[in-house]
């Protein structure tokens, strides 16, 4: 794991290098919070930043008079590590553990949220540390284990305690992942009922027969970014009759997948008779959910869908 992903340097906060003692810490990661809720997750990253000048103001300001701001870094709810001294200093941060450990402030109050972002962040804090040139223990520890303090409130020290932040970071996706591809076919025909909606269902995933009706989600159990295009012939059809179709993202409801999310609708315009019609759609599916094409037609006769194609390319997390 090199650096963190998003990572704000004292360089990009135009702060020059940390005045602060050196050291070399070995011996883990210290969590903290702020005292009162920022409400950060809900505020554009632009505040966060924000956040981190007025603290350093605070530190080095006379009621604290520090040499510098007081942690290592701060892992924001945008899932950015913002440097405060940084690496190989000592910090004004656990009194018992300042050149022994590393600090990061997740700068939440008592009821903020924690992003799962803000999780990643620290994850991957925690493994760049762990890397040869400061090479860390795996250790995640809250303020409370060195001082009698609330620090860093009860919902992260609930995470420090059962493992979470010492978790390897999850993958993020990368622009030139490759992603995986699926060719689904329809071969059989299927007659619509007039202005109910259905779910495709294709007959072939890469050449191998079965009832399919899921694009995405089988194989990606934690979710996926996709990109899918579906061709789809209907007969039947007469002039000026609407046909529609698009992508809807499903839920396990018990023992049935219920349809949780309609992506926008596509409308072809259509002459009448036999159509081809074409949707293309790319999302981001959450962790358990499904993606099928669900079609409806608005005429007075049953139409059918005689065959379909269905292009998928998927990035699984
Ligand atoms: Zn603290
Ligand atoms: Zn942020």
């Amino acid at each position: 794991m090199p650096r963190p992903e998003k990572y704000v340097s004292r360089a990009d906060l135009g702060w020059g290098e940390s005045p602060a003692q050196a050291a070399d810490p070995k011996s883990g990661l210290v969590i903290h919070y702020d005292s009162s809720n920022q409400r950060l997750a809900a505020k554009a990253h632009e505040e966060c930043l924000a956040y981190w000048r007025r603290t350093r103001d605070f530190h080095t300001g006379p009621s604290r008079g520090w040499a510098d701001i007081g942690y290592s870094w701060m892992a924001c709810p945008h899932a950015y590590v913002i440097e405060g001294r940084g690496l190989f200093r000592v910090q004004a941060a656990q009194p018992g553990g300042n050149s022994s450990h590393y600090s990061v402030t997740l700068a939440t109050g008592p009821t903020d949220v924690i992003t799962d972002g803000q999780v990643n962040a620290v994850r991957q804090l925690r493994q760049w540390l762990m890397e040869p040139r400061s090479s860390i223990g795996g250790t995640v520890l809250g303020h409370r284990d060195f001082i009698s303090t609330s620090c860093p409130g009860e919902r992260a020290y609930a995470l420090v305690i059962d493992g979470t932040f010492a978790k390897p970071p999850t993958p993020t996706l990368q622009e030139d992942d490759v992603p995986g591809h699926h060719l689904f076919k329809k071969t059989t025909a299927q007659p619509l009922a007039p202005g109910q909606w259905a779910s495709l269902q294709f007959t072939e995933r890469d050449g191998i027969s079965g009832e399919l009706y899921a694009l995405v989600g089988v194989d990606e159990p934690n979710g996926a970014l996709y990109d899918l295009s579906v061709g789809v012939t209907v007969e039947g059809l007469a002039a000026g009759e609407e046909f529609q179709l698009r992508a809807v993202e499903y839920e396990k409801k018990g023992d049935a997948w219920q349809p949780v999310r309609n992506r926008p609708i596509d409308s072809p315009v259509q002459a009448g008779g036999s159509g081809h019609f074409t949707y293309s759609w790319k999302g981001d599916l959450a962790k358990g959910r499904r993606v099928r094409i669900r079609v409806v037609s608005y005429g007075r006769t049953p139409v059918r869908v005689t065959d379909a194609t269905a292009d998928v390319f998927h990035w699984a997390r």
